[in-house]
Formats: structure tokens, C-alpha cells, sequence
């Protein structure tokens, strides 16, 4: 027993914290799920993380499930990563002028997906599939976009219209702010329902610039695509002149060395990347063919720039992530994501909880439900109230989990027997929570 985790852990500090947060910030945090709003209590405030571990402004220590909402395949403070982000950092912050080190990285993804010639970096996950929507209606003179409701994008204007997790975890609908024509060009469908995507080509094809999908989706839990469906969307979308949009912020170089495509090795015309590149640095890309990418500025004329884009310091880690994040490192990850369902699953079915912990690849997460969770439909009727007190009680006992049911739970290669241990000890009582509520 790590028995040092379970007793009345004390969150004065992150409380105080908290407070004079909502102050200064809107809500207290920088980005709406840290702020515990779909499970209440206080958001725990971090100070440093090493490895599988965190430890918040009260010395609490906790495994860490959500490694920076992904990016973290290594653990925390990868000795190598930081060094290599020392180094860049020492060599000067930013040049606002191309750098050698910018071509690595972008060679490095170029040689992991084979769909993609190219790349633009950007700063985050937003920004690349903004650019890349932008882009795919430059190329094809066309307006409209079909999204997949639950599929969550990054704060895209076009793109919040039932966009998962974070605008489901507050109940919201879309966003305001969001003008009526720019959702008006947002076609949104079932994840998982070709032949909704079939009807929708047959009568507005020509209207259609691009599909944008998660090839594995994680913003509404894990929530694999069914067999086919990657597929019929590269068909319908060639039959029709438009370009498949692969979001790959959440999944690539993290389910695989080149991410979901390397699953199930359906290609799209362009894809986005975050999150696991950025080596928790901010930094993301998006990228096509030669043919696609060359429609962009100075080559073309879809206007795209960015004042850091491929900031030095950023592209350092990210390199550094993706150069050590060999075939153990992915081998490790898919064994701590089984090894991790495996425990989750066996606590709940010894405390009598309907659930099903789903995977996609090796993100997973759990539902509290009996059916296969396919879309956001399902998604939603899972008995989502089982979450808090299941959440809370993993907290209380030294473990990080995502605050939100419909989070996917992210796991490092750097998770050890010790983290398990703290996991196992702490789910018994969680289950036990997550049945009495
Ligand atoms: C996180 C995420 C984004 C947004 O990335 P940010 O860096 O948060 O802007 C976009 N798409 C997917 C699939 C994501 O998971």
C-alpha cells in the first residue's frame, strides 16, 4: 500500500491559489476543463512533474493519466528533452528568420506519414486545423465543411458546433461569438455513420471543400472508428472533389510512430498535428501532399504566417520527444494503456458498476455504460454521473485521471510498477464511489 497517498490529502494551497485565479483569470484557468467544472472541487495547481509523477502547490504527489492532455509520451522532464531545450534556449529564443532545426522536424514527421510531403508549423492545435480549412477551401473554391459531432477540433470557429468534451463537459450547445454564417457552412454529422455522409455528399457535394475528422476519436472518450468508416470517407470524399482532413492533434505520434494512419493506413489529402510534437512546448503542423501544400503562401496564395511559428525552443523539444519515442517507447505505451484498462475494468466489475473502458489505440477511456459508446449519441447516455465521485476518489488517493467523463485518459511510457501500485491501491475505493453514487 502506498499508504502515504490516502490520507486527508490537504488542498489549501491550490485553494488559495484558485481564488486569486478567479480574479485575474476568467474562471480561474487558462484553458475551461482544468477547471473541474464537470467534476467540482478545486483544481489542483502543479508545480513541477518528473517522470510518471506530478506534485501540486500543497506537495500532494499524484500519477499523472493525463500527461498534458497527450503530449507527455515520455513522462515529465525527460532528462534528454530538457536538455535539448536548454541548449536551443541558450542558442537565443526566437530569430524570426528560418532555422536548421525546423527543417529536422519537419523532415521527422515527413518520414513517419507517408501521405504527407509537407509541413507548416504552427503554435497549437487550433491554429493547424484552422489553417488546414482554410486551406482545403482555398484549393477547392468551395464553403462548407462536414464535421463529426463529438469530434472536437480546437476552438475553430466553424469548428465548435458539437464539439465534445470541453463545450460538452459545460453544457454548451456551440459557443457565442459564433456568427451565424460560419456555422452555417459547418455540416454536422454521427461519427461512425457513412451513409449520413453518403446522403450529404449526394445532395450538397458541390458545396463540399472538405471532411474533418478525428481518424480515432478522443474528445468525446476514446471512441474507435468502426471498420469501414475511415475508408468510405477517403471514397466518398474523392468521388466528390473534396479533401479529407486527418486531425491527428490527439493521435498522432502517440497511437503509433506515425499515429492512427499507421493503424489503419487510410489517407487523407491533409492532416493536423499537436500535442505529442510539441514535446509540451507549444508547437503543431499541418501538412499534405507537395501538390496541396504548394497552394499555400509565399509558394501560393492561401494566406498563412505566424511571428513563432517554428520557435526554436518548441522545436527542440519536439524533436528531442519524437526522436526518442522509438518501438519500445510505443510498445511501453500500449502496454501501460492495456495494463491500466485492465485494473480500471477489474475494480469496477468486482464493485458491480456497468461500464465498458473503451480503447483507440492505446488512448482509453472509461463509460459508465453497457453498450459499445460508437458516437456522441452513446456517448452522452452513459451514466455520466458515476464520474465525479469515481474521479474524486482516484484524486484523493494520488491519482491524476482527466476531469471530465468525456476525456480520454492519456498514458507515458514512463509509467512504472510504483505508479501501478498507487493506481491499483487507489481504484477499489473509487469503484466502490462510482457504484454508491
Ligand atoms: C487538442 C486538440 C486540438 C486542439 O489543439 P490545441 O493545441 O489545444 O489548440 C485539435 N484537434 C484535436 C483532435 C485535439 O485533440
Amino acid at each position: 500500500m502506498s499508504s502515504s497517498t490516502h490520507a486527508a490529502q490537504v488542498s489549501e494551497v491550490s485553494a488559495r491559489l484558485f481564488e486569486r485565479a478567479g480574479a485575474a483569470i476568467p474562471g480561474g484557468v487558462n484553458s475551461p476543463v482544468r477547471a473541474f467544472n464537470a467534476v467540482g472541487g478545486t483544481p489542483r495547481f502543479m508545480v513541477s512533474a518528473q517522470g510518471p509523477w506530478l506534485t501540486d502547490a500543497d506537495g500532494n504527489r499524484y500519477v499523472d493519466l493525463v500527461s498534458s492532455w497527450g503530449p507527455m509520451i515520455l513522462g515529465h522532464a525527460h532528462p534528454q528533452v530538457v536538455e535539448a531545450v536548454q541548449a536551443a534556449a541558450a542558442g537565443g529564443l526566437s530569430f524570426g528568420a528560418p532555422t536548421p532545426s525546423e527543417v529536422e522536424l519537419a523532415e521527422e514527421i515527413i518520414g513517419r506519414v507517408a501521405p504527407v510531403e509537407q509541413v507548416r508549423l504552427v503554435n497549437s492545435g487550433t491554429e493547424a486545423t484552422m489553417s488546414a480549412i482554410r486551406l482545403a477551401r482555398g484549393i477547392t473554391g468551395r464553403a462548407a465543411v462536414v464535421k463529426f459531432a463529438g469530434c472536437y477540433h480546437g476552438h475553430v470557429d466553424a469548428l465548435l458546433a458539437e464539439a465534445g468534451s470541453g463545450v460538452a463537459t459545460l453544457g454548451l450547445p456551440t459557443s457565442p461569438g459564433v456568427t451565424g454564417a460560419q456555422a452555417a457552412d459547418t455540416i454536422v454529422l454521427p461519427y461512425n455513420d457513412i451513409e449520413a455522409v453518403r446522403e450529404v455528399f449526394a445532395a450538397r457535394g458541390a458545396e463540399i471543400a472538405c471532411v474533418i475528422t478525428e481518424p480515432a476519436a478522443g474528445n468525446m472518450g476514446a471512441v474507435a472508428p468502426v471498420e469501414g468508416f475511415n475508408e468510405g470517407l477517403r471514397t466518398v470524399t474523392r468521388e466528390h472533389g473534396a479533401l479529407l482532413i486527418m486531425d491527428e492533434v490527439m493521435t498522432g505520434f502517440r497511437v503509433s510512430p506515425s499515429g492512427w494512419h499507421g493503424v489503419d493506413g487510410v489517407a487523407g489529402d491533409l492532416y493536423t498535428f499537436g500535442k505529442v510534437m510539441s514535446g509540451g512546448l507549444p508547437a503543431a503542423a499541418f501538412g499534405g501532399s507537395r501538390e496541396h501544400m504548394s497552394f499555400l503562401a509565399p509558394a501560393g496564395p492561401v494566406y498563412q504566417a505566424g511571428t513563432l511559428s517554428g520557435n526554436p525552443v518548441a522545436v527542440a523539444a519536439g524533436l528531442a520527444t519524437l526522436r526518442l519515442a522509438d518501438a519500445e517507447v510505443y510498445r511501453a505505451l500500449d502496454a501501460n494503456a492495456r495494463r491500466l484498462g485492465g485494473l480500471i475494468g477489474d475494480a469496477l466489475t468486482a464493485a458491480g458498476v456497468a461500464h465498458r473502458v473503451q480503447f483507440a489505440g492505446n488512448l482509453l477511456s472509461v463509460f459508465f455504460s453497457e453498450d459499445r459508446v460508437v458516437d456522441y449519441t452513446t456517448a452522452k447516455a452513459a451514466q455520466t454521473h458515476r464520474f465525479a465521485p469515481f474521479f474524486h476518489a482516484l484524486l484523493e488517493r494520488g491519482v491524476y485521471p482527466p476531469p471530465s467523463a468525456f476525456e480520454a485518459w492519456f498514458v507515458s511510457a514512463a509509467l512504472d510498477d510504483d505508479a501501478f501500485a498507487v493506481i491499483a491501491d487507489a481504484l477499489p475505493a473509487a469503484a466502490a464511489a462510482a457504484a454508491a453514487a
